[in-house]
Parts: structure tokens; sequence; C-alpha cells
């Protein structure tokens, strides 16, 4: 960065340390043409990014939003809750990492299917049905069937509940 007080852009670092409990880097500059000495502070960036709507219009980011829309795709499916939490942190620290100050609706739609889909198969399609507002029945049967093909398991395999030798 350039010297506040000469503008050059050539400093170097004399000492830097951990403060605030580790999350921030404290270090001691110095000007190499002018010598005067002073301090930066680095602070890790962990806002969350604003979201772009399909309209194009921006909202701050709401975690209670994210949260109802998990639960709402999970509702009465076999996942705990420490499950649906752990995928909720998931896709904030994902958005997070990605460093973007506006992120689109649609990017976290997707974040949030790529979390369901790892969790439970019909909230996956719960959720992806209201969300990519599928176009017609035709690609909803698709996605339904390949969601089949990629679980792979034979037919029968579940054991003799369909068993009708009685
Ligand atoms: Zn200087």
């Amino acid at each position: 960065m350039h010297c506040p007080f000469c503008g050059a852009n050539d400093t170097k670092v004399i000492d830097s340390r951990l403060v605030a409990e580790g999350d921030q880097v404290r270090r001691r500059r110095e000007c190499v043409s002018c010598k005067e000495r002073y301090t930066t502070f680095e602070v890790a960036e962990l806002l969350m990014p604003r979201v772009i709507k399909r309209d194009e219009s921006r909202e701050p980011f709401n975690e209670d939003k994210l949260r109802a829309g998990l639960h709402r795709a999970l509702e009465k499916r076999p996942v705990s809750t420490e499950q649906v939490e752990a995928a909720f942190s998931q896709i904030k620290r994902s958005l997070q990492s990605a460093g973007e100050r506006e992120i689109s609706a649609r990017m976290i739609g997707e974040k949030v299917m790529e979390q369901l889909r790892g969790l439970d198969d019909v909230a996956y399609v719960r959720f992806a049905s209201v969300y990519r507002s599928f176009q017609d029945l035709n690609e909803f049967r698709a996605e339904l069937d390949r969601l089949e093909k990629e679980d792979d398991v034979p037919p029968d395999s579940a054991g003799a509940s369909g068993n009708k030798n009685a």
C-alpha cells in the first residue's frame, strides 16, 4: 500500500502480530522513502454478500429465510436438526468464501440444492420443483428419472414388503 505520508508505493513490514484473539493481524510498516512508520490492521471480511433478486433489486442476505427454506424442504423427512444446521453453515460458508459483495438469488438456490441432494432426495425434488419452477411436467420427470438412476438400487432389494407369497 502507499505510504500515507509521502505517497511512495514501497513500504516494508517491520513487525507483524496477531491481535484481537487472533482475529486481526497488526502490521507495523516503514516507508522505504521517507522512513515514517505506521500501523495497519488486517481483518477477514466475513460480511454476507447482498442478494441480487430476479428483478435485479438488491436485498440484504437473510439467514432466517435460508434456514426456513431448508426446513420447509425437509419437513417430515428423516434428517436431523444437526444435519440441517450443518447444511446451513456449509451454504453460508461457501457464499462468504466466494468473496463477492453481491450474489444472485439463483446462485444461493443452486447451493441449497447441492446440499439437499446430499441429504435427502425428496427434499431436493421439493425444493427444486418450487425453485426451478420446472417449465413442464416432462422436465420434472426427467429430473426424477435422473435421481432414480443415481440411486442405483436394484429392484426388490428392499425386502419382502411386496411379497405376495402368503
Ligand atoms: Zn513515505
